[in-house]
């Protein structure tokens, strides 16, 4: 006779979830040790019970309230340091390795792609195998080779725990059934978990014969005892909302109500779910006020995610390998990194412009070095080994004492106070990091980099869930609620794709064993039951309930209602979608003023921005503005093997350096011409790129030497049928004064032609058009710009163009005195209006004069010179969209022309 005949204490008779629960904690007050589903159970029964213990009594024994899992664990504990078992637990990555080192051993394993993969699930399914007291050794583990391997596995895994003398997690209860006599166990236990396995009840089994009183929580009742109402929503998004503001409505009404939200599938809605339920209960904290936060959230997540930890793992990851950058970047601007946030990020803003798309820690190194940003940084990153020590075989111990360190030179986690949720994550990720290292029992050695792939791994697949607060909204998926009772429950999502749910099953267990054990599978009697028991648990676990679905998933997918819930009346009050964000902290009615003037810049103050700034306001006042008055400017990189600009500024200072030692055209005709071109487009890559380079950076280089060369060979055929030029200048910087702005530039390069002086402005792309100068707001006023210094100057200025140095499309575009100056393409009539290029450099000098006091005079109007949608309109390429919120304006001029481009 098992003890369910003679232990069940009330006599057959089915119960409410809620009067179940009601027991629990009597058991509790009571004295019994209460096993419990999960640790949200233990604390919910344990928190009931002093309640009502706090009514009554003055002091009390804490009850003994704890899951089932940590009973059995403490148990096994105590009978080790008692000495009735000799056995040692493994840890979990100990059983993990074990069993990755059976399957990489076995002819089945040998060729397996993912051994991880195949360990975390044989191990999965030894655990279901022990629970179900399955025979491994059945005949019928021979129906696949899957299954006759995971027999082979699971006899291999029990010799080599033999061997070793330890054991596992699953085969607690097994090993301690029959010496439960030689330890202390408790007088009572009462049993509240939703059902029970064949080694549960053996256990409890042995308890009983061992002298425990053992009570069992009664069976439920099927069917709801609540008033249950249904609620159904367009989407997603507004049920979330709904629940929020239900969940608002309850805690307002009743203080110190126990309020519940029940989502199926909690843990794919997880960031919506935050955002509804935080704008809507509590809308302060985006304000930056501390108050307490009236939800909490209840879903497991894995260890790796919580940022704290996230942080330790970039910081690693950049010793073992290079990172991407923006990984990189996020480590570096964590708060819990004892670094000062400014100098981060000032430091991080400078060497973006320079970084590839991954850093490596000889980058992070080096820019360190180059700098005094973070000199704590400097010094304690010095004081760790050199990279190339990483990359050998070490004991893990070995391993783990240099991640310390490493994290230790960062100051990892003292950048900031930890509150509780990021102490209980450092606490775990120690242990994460001790259980790792117990790896060397397993004689597992690793380089760094094998290491923290095995920390990442182990991060990833523990989930944490730190203690919770006791917020008066809870938020949980369907099993978590396990054990929990509340005063109002809402239960979302209740569309018939996630409710009823199927559990998954093992593949390496065939099915047939897994039926003869009573494993729920979908379709069987214990399935059905299964979900009829969590169904009633649910719908009884309040006496309110709200039931709740949207019409359309986020991808527009119909849902139904799950026939579970079909049959509760639909709400006859609909919820009051709460108020936007926006509404709730408008304090009063917006009013929109028009104000495109920005304070006149005063006598004496400098800005920088020279060319750029006059291109700016011409294009659009806002962006000179924001760009050098706000100093809002793009961060720029990290990039790829070469930034956009490196590859200009190599063709502008190997032309520089050609046309240093050719001097002329006369020069064009050496001998050695092509030797000139190869050792200045050297020097330029050597001058303009940084010198370390990774295999894939070099290899890149080669080819982009190669195609320099060959870009300035085609460029100087095509100099070479010019008439004769000498080079007067390369790279020369000039100052205009403007408008009450003294601004710089500097030209690429200035020709003599017979008498006649001509600019050139080397471009590498060929979009750039000569229509691009003309007058009123030029789109590229620096030539325009440049023509005017030169006259200054008193240069007999005759023409100036663009030098279009690009594979296969070099040629000039300009605009002369006289055709014959250059080999440009001649201009037609629809180019500045037919006006001779004197008399346009006076209608430019107006102009940029203009353009120049307009930025002196505050004109920051958001007025793209092209707006948004046309060809090559202003706003392509500008990073102020967000600030100028250019796409709020009303585009009156929809229909205005195009603007296309209109030289030959
Ligand atoms: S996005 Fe357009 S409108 Fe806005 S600042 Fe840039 S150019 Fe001006």
């Amino acid at each position: 006779m098992s003890f369910w005949d003679i232990f069940y204490d009330n006599g057959g008779e089915l119960t409410t979830y809620r009067e179940c629960f009601e027991q629990a904690v009597a058991a509790a007050i009571a004295g019994a040790t209460v096993l419990t589903a999960n640790t949200r159970s233990a604390r919910v029964v344990r928190a009931a019970a002093e309640r009502q213990l706090l009514l009554s009594k003055p002091a009390w024994v804490t009850p003994d309230v704890l899951p089932y899992g940590a009973f059995v664990e403490q148990l096994y504990s105590e009978s080790v340091v008692a000495g009735v078992m000799e056995a040692q637990p493994v840890r979990r990555e100990q059983e993990l390795q074990l069993w990755r080192q059976i399957i990489e051993r076995s002819p089945s394993g040998r060729e397996m792609l993912l051994p991880e993969s195949a360990a975390a699930l044989a191990s999965e399914s030894f655990r279901t195998a022990m629970e179900h007291n399955i025979p491994l050794d059945s005949p019928l583990m021979s129906v696949s080779s899957d299954t006759r391997a995971f027999s082979e596995w699971c006899a291999e895994f029990h010799r080599q725990l033999a061997a070793r003398r330890w054991t596992c997690e699953a085969m607690f209860t097994r090993e301690l059934a029959p010496r439960l006599s030689a330890l202390r166990l408790p007088a009572q236990i009462f049993v509240f978990l939703p059902e029970t396995t064949p080694a549960q009840r053996h256990f409890l089994d042995a308890l009983a014969e061992a002298g425990v009183r053992i009570s069992i929580a009664p069976e439920l009742r099927c069917g709801s005892d609540s008033a249950s109402v249904r609620y159904e929503f367009d989407g997603v998004a507004d049920e979330l909302r709904a629940a929020a503001q239900w969940a608002r409505r309850e805690i307002e009404a009743a203080s110190g109500a126990r309020v519940g939200v029940i989502i199926f599938d909690l843990n794919r809605k997880l960031p919506q779910v935050e955002s509804a339920f935080r704008s809507v209960l509590h809308p302060e904290h985006l304000l930056g006020e501390e108050t307490p936060c009236p939800f909490e959230i209840a879903s497991p997540i894995a260890l790796a995610e919580y940022p704290v930890v996230r942080c330790a793992l970039q910081l690693l990851s950049l010793f073992a390998a290079p990172i991407d950058f923006h990984l990189f970047q996020s480590a570096l601007s964590s708060p819990y990194l004892a670094v000062s946030p400014e100098a981060a990020a000032r430091f991080l803003v400078r060497v973006k412009k320079s970084a590839r798309r991954l850093v490596s820690v000889e980058d992070l190194a080096r820019w360190l070095h180059e700098s005094n940003e973070l000199p704590g940084l400097r010094a304690a990153l010095e004081r760790l080994p050199k990279h190339a020590a990483f990359s050998s075989e070490q004991p893990v111990a070995y391993w783990a004492d240099l991640a310390r360190r490493i994290l230790e030179a960062f100051g990892w986690p003292s950048g900031v106070a930890l509150d509780s949720e990021e102490f209980q994550c450092t606490q775990s990720w120690r242990e994460l990091v001790a259980s790792v290292v117990s790896l060397e029992l397993l004689e597992w050695r690793a380089d760094f980099r094998g290491f923290v792939a095995r920390l990442e791994r182990a991060a990833a697949a523990q989930n944490f869930k730190p203690e919770t607060l006791n917020a008066p909204v809870q938020i949980m998926d369907a099993s978590e609620s396990e054990g929990s009772v509340f005063d109002a429950l809402w239960v979302g999502s209740c569309s018939d794709d996630l409710w009823p749910d199927s559990p998954k099953v093992s593949p390496l267990i065939p099915i047939a064993l897994l039926k003869e054990a009573g494993v729920p599978l979908v379709g069987t009697p214990q399935a059905d039951a299964r979900i009829s028991r969590i169904t009633s648990r649910l719908l009884q676990s309040a006496p309110r309930i709200s039931l709740s679905m949207a019409r359309r998933t986020d991808d527009e997918r119909e849902q139904r209602w799950s026939p579970l819930f079909t049959s509760f009346e639909a709400a006859s009050e609909p919820i009051e979608q709460p108020p936007l964000l926006a509404e709730q902290f408008a304090a009063v009615s917006l009013e929109a003023i028009w104000d495109s003037k920005a304070p006149v810049l005063s006598s004496g103050e400098v800005v920088r921005g020279g060319t750029s700034l006059l291109e700016k306001q011409s294009n659009c006042p806002f962006s000179a503005f924001a760009t050098w008055r706000l100093l809002a400017k793009e961060a720029q990189g990290p990039n790829d093997a070469l930034a956009p600009t490196e590859r200009g500024k190599v063709v502008e200072l190997a032309l520089q350096l050609i046309w240093e030692e050719l001097k002329d055209s006369e020069g064009l005709r050496r001998p050695d011409r092509a030797a000139v071109v190869e050792a200045a487009v050297d020097e330029a890559m050597a001058r303009e790129l940084p010198s370390d380079a990774d295999e894939w950076s070099s290899r890149f280089r080669d080819l982009e030497r190669q195609r320099t060369i060959g870009v300035l060979t085609e460029w100087l055929a095509l100099e070479s049928t010019r008439k004769p030029f000498h080079v007067l200048v390369h790279q020369q910087p000039v100052e205009v004064e403007l408008g009450g702005l003294k601004l710089q530039g500097r030209i690429d390069r200035l020709d003599e032609i017979g008498d006649a002086h001509v600019v050139l402005d080397y471009k590498i792309g060929s979009s750039n058009r000569v229509s691009a100068w003309e007058v009123p707001r030029p789109r590229l006023p620096q030539i325009p710009f440049y023509a005017l210094a030169m006259l200054q100057q008193k240069m007999n200025l005759a023409g100036v163009s663009f030098g279009i140095v690009r594979k296969g499309e070099s040629c000039f575009r300009g605009y002369l005195r006289e055709s014959e100056l250059l080999p440009c393409a001649r201009l037609t009539k629809r180019n500045f209006e037919g006006i001779a290029f004197d008399e346009y450099t006076a209608l430019w000098a107006e102009e940029l004069k203009r353009i120049a006091a307009s930025f002196v005079q505050g004109e920051a109007a958001v007025d793209p010179k092209i707006p948004p949608g046309k060809n090559n309109s202003s706003c392509e390429h500008c990073h102020l969209t967000a600030l100028c919120r250019v796409g709020e304006l009303a585009s009156d001029d929809s229909d205005s022309e195009t603007e296309g481009e209109n030289d030959e």
